[in-house]
């Protein structure tokens, strides 16, 4: 079958290869002509002159000297009867994409098909067209819509020579399709595992033994054959003939590059302050427990610095937030200064840090350390022009004098630390048995806790979470309020910590639970309450074998939709036991309770475990949101990054400690779903909370 081909192209190297299509050829004995137009000009020419109306036109878009549009218009009506095959350049934009968009029947990589093969498709092409039938079948459709997919597509026959790759394939690789096809994959993508670096077996190689579907492990390296390196996520799947035999390969794979980076960066949280990029408590927590072995194996000794700056709250209150980190930021600073490399300046949080001085460190290393420490921190600080002063109270303890663990060395500098508070501002204190009868002020509150427990002085206080984009109520949570006879309010956090540490926490935390259960299945059979009532749990609670009993049986008794239950859990809780909290809270999503991340960015911050873990929600710490509307932009970028990441893994968000409108709408606006903080009400008793959030507005649908 004789046919005409107008081929529009101004690549001299291309039309070379087009020329060579011309017969005779060794499968047919067709003729076909060739008619080559380089400029839009001579396209032009050939329009208007007396040529044969050509059965089918290449194309080539990048024609020298065609602005876009003025193609078309050369191409006149030959266009829109002509069956039109576009030649796409190797790389630059899918040339499937392209070809779709202009209507094109296919594309064709002239330097990759070989001539037989470009004569064959050329000429099924005009049949099909002057047939009258659509020219692509069903698997060429399927080829474009393989070209244009975004992740990389790769076929190997069953000796795992590549039959077909994609233009994704072939960008990542940064190959041609000549330089692909029929080539061993496993030469042209090395695999290493990302932990041990050592080669893995190709997971071509895997599915074609097992004829199953093959994961590599998540974050796998490719080495380039340019020596480059990307981390890649894949799925390999084997390919049945007819007879069910395996007869190749297909691999599907994507950069995941890119998501690492963020991930990393988030990941720095774990060890870091956000603040003044000093290690965390995390980090010291590990690092003095390392110290502590040296020093034993050594036989030195070691001293531990708790610090607290004098008047911060002052600062914060009367200059603002701004300056307040501003101020922590410049202390950060002088303490570093203050040290040897070897010692390790840390913060805590708020406004206390603490150094450990390497082993070797005596006595008098750490009072000379506090005498310069109080000098340094007592310069006047430039916040925002103006000079601020500040003072610092130290809290030293030695090892192996004031104790051989780091729980216990960090607790009795921070006794020391109390001390030297309570001796005026400005000092350092070393730890002393004597200290310890502070703790008698602890024991009453313990006695008073149980006392508590078995009257009416506890009460629940809620707090709203609501939707950021709109203010619509989204939830609650509950918050525990203690009322004591002679004392009145005891303030949560303190009282908390004591039920912790004496273990009342166990049954504290189950007069709560009982009490928010029963609470919220008032409010749902009254239709008031939209999502859940959050309880918090502590980690003790968590480690009681029998939780996720008690949390069922208190449902089963309420008969309250497991669903209206959310549990709030530290990362720090979940952290201790990884093995044991994947179990349990798999466990409780098997109940149907829902599961949130509390305090993020206070604790460990990492991720990458909760990816791992079935978590709803993720509730961003209030040091984070705090001023985030004018914070550092580094700040901003690493809420927006933790944003980005729970928005991945389909954990929505609460920016916890809302407390100004600037704050809400630059959390809304940087996609944010929820929030909850004094902006839109501080927890309030039932009744009240009932009455301004449940009967008056609907909640979020
Ligand atoms: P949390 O779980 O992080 O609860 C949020 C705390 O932040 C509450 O303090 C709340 O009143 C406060 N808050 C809310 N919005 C704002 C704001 O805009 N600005 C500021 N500055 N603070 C805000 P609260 O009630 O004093 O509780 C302190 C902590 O005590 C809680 O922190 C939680 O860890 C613990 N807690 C409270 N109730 C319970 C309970 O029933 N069980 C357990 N295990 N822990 C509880
Ligand atoms: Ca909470
Ligand atoms: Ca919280």
């Amino acid at each position: 079958m004789d046919m005409h081909v107008l081929a529009v192209t101004s690549d001299p190297a291309e039309r070379a290869q087009l020329e060579q299509i011309r017969g005779p050829a060794a499968t047919d004995d067709a003729v076909i002509t060739l008619q080559f137009a380089a400029t839009l000009a001579e396209l032009a020419a050939l329009a208007d002159g007396a040529a044969p109306a050509p059965d089918l036109i290449l194309l080539n878009p990048l024609l020298a000297d065609a602005p876009p549009g003025a193609l078309w218009q050369a191409l006149g009506t030959a266009g829109d009867r002509t069956p039109l095959v576009l030649l796409a350049p190797a790389t630059g934009l899918s040339p499937a994409e392209q070809a779709v968009r202009l209507g094109a029947v296919t594309y064709l990589v002239t330097a990759a098909t070989p001539r037989e093969l470009l004569r064959r498709l050329l000429q099924s092409v005009v049949v099909a067209t002057r047939l009258g039938r659509p020219p692509l079948d069903q698997q060429g459709q399927d080829a474009l819509v393989l070209e244009s997919i975004a992740d990389a597509v790769i076929s190997t026959d069953e000796h795992a020579h590549v039959s077909y790759c994609n233009l994704a394939a072939r960008r990542l690789l940064g190959l041609e399709v000549a330089q692909m096809l029929g080539r061993p994959i496993a030469d042209l993508m090395r695999l290493q595992d990302p932990k041990s670096l050592a080669d893995i077996e190709h997971p071509v190689w895997q599915a074609l033994a097992s004829g199953a579907v093959v994961r590599i492990p998540a974050g796998c390296i490719l080495s380039r054959p340019d020596g480059s390196e990307l981390m890649i996520e894949d799925s390999t799947a084997p390919i049945h003939d007819g007879r069910g035999r395996v007869c190749g390969v297909v691999m599907v794979f994507h950069d995941i590059t890119n998501a690492r980076e963020l991930q990393a960066q988030v990941d720095h949280l774990a060890w870091h302050d956000f603040l003044t990029g000093l290690p965390n408590r995390f980090a010291a927590h590990r690092h003095l427990n390392r110290i502590l072995k040296e020093a034993q194996a050594a036989g030195q000794s070691l001293a531990v610095m708790y610090l607290d700056l004098d008047k911060f709250k002052l600062v914060n209150d009367t200059l603002g937030h701004a300056a307040g980190d501003a101020l922590l930021v410049s202390v950060a600073a002088r303490l570093r200064s203050c040290f040897r490399v070897v010692d390790l300046v840390s913060r805590q949080g708020g406004d206390e840090f603490v150094v450990l001085m390497a082993p070797g460190s005596s006595r008098l290393d750490a009072t000379q350390a506090a005498q310069r420490i109080s000098a340094a921190v007592a310069l006047p600080h430039q916040l925002d022009g103006e000079p601020v002063h500040v003072g610092c109270s130290i809290g030293i303890a030695l090892y192996p004098g004031d104790g051989d663990s780091g729980d216990v060395l960090l607790r009795h500098a921070d006794t020391a630390l109390h001390a030297a508070k309570a001796a005026g501002r400005n000092v350092w204190r070393f730890f002393q048995q004597e200290l310890l009868s502070s703790a008698i002020e602890r024991r009453q509150l313990e006695n008073g806790l149980r006392q508590a427990l078995g009257s009416s002085e506890f009460e629940l206080f809620y707090q709203p979470k609501v939707r950021l984009r709109d203010g619509a109520l989204c939830g609650c949570e509950a918050l525990l309020r203690w009322q004591h006879p002679a004392w009145g309010w005891v303030d949560p956090a303190r009282f908390i910590r004591s039920a912790e540490e004496s273990g009342l926490i166990i049954p504290l935390g189950r007069w709560v639970l009982g009490q928010a259960v029963r609470q919220a299945r008032r409010w749902e059979q009254q239709g008031l309450l939209p999502g859940a009532v959050a309880v918090n749990v502590s980690a003790l609670e968590l480690r009681q074998g029998d939780f996720a009993d008690h949390i069922g049986s208190h449902l089963a008794q309420a008969g309250l939709d497991p669903a209206r239950l959310q549990l709030e859990l530290t990362e720090s809780a979940l952290m201790r036991d990884m093995h044991g909290a994947h179990a349990l809270l798999h466990r409780l999503k098997g109940i149907g309770v829902s599961l949130a991340i509390d305090d993020f960015g206070t604790g460990y911050s990492s991720l990458s475990y909760l990816a791992d873990l079935p978590i709803d929600l993720l509730k961003v710490d209030r040091s984070f949101v705090h001023g985030i509307d004018h914070a550092a932009p580094r700040r901003q970028t690493l809420l927006r990054a933790v944003l980005a990441l729970a928005d991945n893994l389909a954990i929505a968000v609460v920016a916890e400690g809302v407390e100004t409108a600037p704050e809400a709408d630059f959390l809304a606006a940087a996609g944010c779903g929820q929030g909850q903080g004094y902006f839109y009400s501080r927890a309030v008793d039932a009744r009240t909370f009932e009455r301004r959030f449940l009967a008056a507005a609907p909640g979020a649908p």
